[in-house]
């Protein structure tokens, strides 16, 4: 399924303002909002792609590489994909995303909506770890102890953020509603409550740990099986391996990006190989066997046919990339590339002129051909 334009996404017009793109999408969640489409059972995906819509187009940096290269700009490959939201202690490997675009909307229109002292958990952010692995990794596949810097729930507090694990209170200055409504003047002011910073609940005695947060900054190990065939732009998903979430809330996902460095004999077009193979004069003209490397670290005999010309290509079937997603292996293709003698002893001149000597009655017509093109550049020297 292709994606839709972003701007379309969002009801704006191509190079709309950071003001008409706010509006535009602040328009579409109110309508799409899944709370308020209960019965429609494609409103939440339509929600979600508006929020991936404004999530790229109010960063002028995404917004900018969007309006260049369209959606092209975030799938695999360098600097695409969700960029950092911070707090991730400067490892450029990593961006905490996603969901600072809920905490807009919540903040902004929902404020009211809870109340009743529910738990107010909210969802880990998700984390990318770019990987970069060899063209043989991804033959092969492998397995890899990654070390991913994140939060996770804390264990003293089991996430909650209360000392002893006891469950936060609702905030007396604002009952649960996360706002406070001020009067001033003529205008009825609504304000985040100061009392709780907009959560709607309080902590009465915070954890000793994680001081109320209910997640630590920790690095944690993990272990990943990268499957073979993968290729640049492959995205794989390690569901809830991402950032703790806030205050019990479920974790985030952790999603790996795969660079295949470039290989120095092979070239790949999905699961095709390339590779140019040198072969000598006397193996071109009279036939002969060569071995050639293998991407699996092996090597493979090949019949080279008499008479072979330079870029002559051959077929070693299933000698290719395995396909990510099962199936047949792809092809290994060979380009012969016939290498003229250099160095040649006196003995080996003689022989050469020999053999051209006789090429020449051998060979009428080329024979013929380059005569033609000979006379034609004494004529041009005359
Ligand atoms: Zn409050
Ligand atoms: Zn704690």
């Amino acid at each position: 399924m292709s994606k839709r334009d972003y701007y379309d996404v969002l009801g704006a017009k191509k190079g709309a303002s950071a003001d008409e793109l706010k509006k535009a999408y602040r328009a579409k969640a109110k309508e799409l909002h899944p709370d308020r489409n209960k019965d429609d059972p494609t409103a939440e995906a339509k929600f979600k792609e508006v929020n991936e819509a404004y999530e790229v187009l109010k960063d002028a940096d995404k917004k900018a590489a969007y309006d260049r290269y369209g959606h092209a700009a975030f799938e695999g490959g360098m600097g695409g994909g969700p960029r950092p939201g911070g707090g991730m202690g400067g490892n450029p490997d990593f961006a905490s995303a996603f969901s600072d675009v809920f905490d807009d909307l919540f903040g902004d229109f929902m404020g009211g909506r809870q109340g009743g002292g529910r738990q107010r958990a909210a969802r880990g952010a998700d984390l990318r770890y770019n990987l970069r692995v060899s063209l043989e990794d991804a033959f092969s596949g492998l397995a890899k102890t990654i070390n991913v810097p994140t939060s996770v729930a804390c264990g003293q507090c089991n996430g909650t953020g209360s000392e002893g694990g006891s469950e936060p209170t609702t905030c007396p200055t604002c009952s649960g509603m996360g706002k406070v409504r001020a009067t001033q003047g003529f205008f009825t002011v609504e304000r985040t409550c100061p009392t709780c910073s907009g959560l709607g609940q309080i902590i009465k005695n915070p954890c000793g740990k994680c001081h109320g947060a209910g997640r630590v900054q920790k690095e944690r190990a993990l272990s990943v099986n990268i499957p073979a065939g993968v290729e640049t732009g492959t995205r794989i998903r390690l569901a809830g391996e991402g950032e703790a979430g806030m205050r019990g809330g479920p974790p985030g996902d952790l999603y790996i990006f795969i660079e295949v460095e470039p290989h120095k004999i092979f070239e790949r077009e999905g699961t095709e190989l390339h590779c140019r193979v040198p072969v000598s004069m006397t193996d071109a003209a009279l036939g002969g066997d060569i071995e050639v490397p293998t991407i699996d670290g092996g090597r493979s005999r090949v019949k080279i046919p008499a008479g072979s010309q330079s870029g002559r290509q051959m077929r070693l079937r299933g000698k290719g990339m395995p396909a990510l997603r099962g199936g047949v292996a792809g092809d290994m293709f060979i380009e012969l590339a016939v290498e003229t003698p250099v160095n040649l002893t006196a003995r080996q001149k003689e022989l050469l002129k020999e053999f051209d000597e006789l090429s020449e009655d051998n060979n009428p017509e080329s024979s013929s051909f380059f005569s033609s093109v000979k006379n034609f550049w004494d004529s041009m020297k005359g």
